[in-house]
């Protein structure tokens, strides 16, 4: 190794809470990027989207081990917000789900006395 542009330590970057990714300006005028998560599974290379220089994180791996699941790798906080709203539905969709239920038990209930009749009527 050692190809490294720099090394960097976590507190000289910048968290960029809306990308969830620490940050630190590129020579090249973009900037490395390591999101949280990659730190948290002991990944110390922050690299440029826009060159091939990388970066060196320093840091302490244990600040980072009990930070949350997260599913997605890239994504800014907008997805975690959804996820979350998403949570919230699910229980709002399970008493819907079981109205619905109902209802489609209903709905069978008609159909098949509406089924009976009309078969009853064919018979006759
Ligand atoms: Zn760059």
């Amino acid at each position: 190794m050692g190809a490294y542009y720099d090394e960097i330590e976590i507190e000289d970057m910048v968290w960029d809470a809306e990308k969830r990714v620490y940050h630190y300006p590129c020579p090249c005028g973009d900037r490395f990027e390591i999101s949280r998560k990659q730190l948290r599974d002991y990944e110390d290379i922050a690299t440029c989207p826009s060159c091939s220089l990388v970066i060196r994180v320093v840091y302490d791996p244990l600040d980072f081990e009990d930070d949350p699941d997260e599913d997605e790798d890239e994504g800014g906080g907008e997805q975690e917000e959804e996820d979350e709203d998403e949570g919230e539905d699910e229980e709002r969709d399970e008493e819907k789900d079981r109205e619905d239920e109902k209802a489609i038990k209903e709905a069978l209930e008609k159909l098949s006395v509406k089924e009976v009749s009309r078969a009853v009527a064919i018979a006759a």
